[in-house]
């Protein structure tokens, strides 16, 4: 167990380790489950805390798998999963949010998100989600998918404030927010949740990652988790069906890569110079 990661801290005052476990593509194959569970295990076992599910992933499967993994250890996990936005009315989000307590087998969702901006008004959603934390069946709320303006929408409206989070896309080879929506976020506070760090695995591939974990004697995933955490105000959650790959994605929290170095990877990755819409997968 590490005690030595990086951390985030949420508007309501909740710290967790900069480094969590995503579980898109799990629960979808019964031969896969056990490595899965135990993945996750792993990944709690070295102090990641955060398990990212959504009601989305595997049609509910990812999160039975969370909840397999979490029997016996729910104190060690801060659990994170996302409404479908076309079950995001103000009854819609609390029935959602029912079913995954029950897949997951547990009392109360950490951190529940709108996985993308759908049809459903905003302040709809909001309201529910109020409900559901004023109940204790969650005990935050958040967006994913938010771009600024839908962000400043958000704020503008009733309880739009109490957001304690985004999910966005965010890579060394996907770098949109550095523009605005990363500062916007930094500035109130509200971290931001980078999913696919690992570029979905083709970003290991890239030639400056190359350069760079032969430089350090580290692996590409190493260096491509090392960029996201470099953030202030980031988490990265970095999905591995593979328990052996905890370990040494955990190390790379030890990487300190020089200024020189960073300043290479901005000329083969460059940071934006202007605004892009935000990028989601
Ligand atoms: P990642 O960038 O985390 O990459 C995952 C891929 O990288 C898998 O194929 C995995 O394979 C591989 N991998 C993991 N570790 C290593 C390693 N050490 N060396 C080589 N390959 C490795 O992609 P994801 O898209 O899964 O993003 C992470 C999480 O973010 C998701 O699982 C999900 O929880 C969340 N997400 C949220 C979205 C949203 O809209 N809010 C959208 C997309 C993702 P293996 O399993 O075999 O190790």
């Amino acid at each position: 167990m590490r005690d030595d990661l990086p951390t985030v801290s949420f508007p309501n005052t909740i710290t967790v380790p900069a480094l969590g476990i995503g579980t898109w593509k799990m629960g979808e194959d019964p031969d896969k489950v056990p490595d899965e569970v135990n993945s996750i295990r792993a990944a709690l076992e070295s102090g990641w805390s955060v398990v990212d599910t959504a009601e989305m992933y595997g049609e509910g499967g990812a999160e039975l798998v969370v909840g397999a993994a979490l029997r016996g250890c729910r104190d060690k996990a801060f659990v994170v999963s996302k409404v479908y936005p076309w079950n995001a009315s103000t009854r819609g989000v609390q029935d959602a949010c029912a079913r995954s307590l029950e897949r997951l087998a547990i009392d109360k969702i950490d951190l529940y998100l709108l996985h993308w901006r759908g049809d459903v008004p905003l302040t709809e959603t909001v309201a529910g989600m109020e409900i559901l934390r004023q109940q204790g069946m969650i005990g935050a709320w958040g967006v994913s998918n938010f771009d600024v303006d839908d962000m400043e929408e958000l704020f503008s409206i009733p309880g739009g404030e109490n957001c304690a989070a985004n999910q966005v896309l965010y890579n060394a080879a996907r770098r949109g927010i550095e523009f605005d929506l990363l500062p916007w976020c930094q500035e109130r506070g509200l971290p931001m949740m980078a999913y696919s760090p690992l570029g979905q695995g083709d970003l290991l591939h890239h030639q400056e990652i190359i350069r760079l974990s032969k430089a350090y004697q580290a692996t590409p995933a190493q260096i491509a988790l090392a960029f996201v955490l470099e953030r202030d105000g980031v988490l990265a959650i970095p999905k591995t069906s593979r328990p052996d790959r905890i370990h040494e994605l955990s190390e790379a929290v030890d990487l300190e890569i020089s200024d020189e170095d960073w300043a290479e990877l901005d000329r083969a990755l460059p940071p934006p110079a202007a605004k892009k819409p935000l990028e989601m997968i």
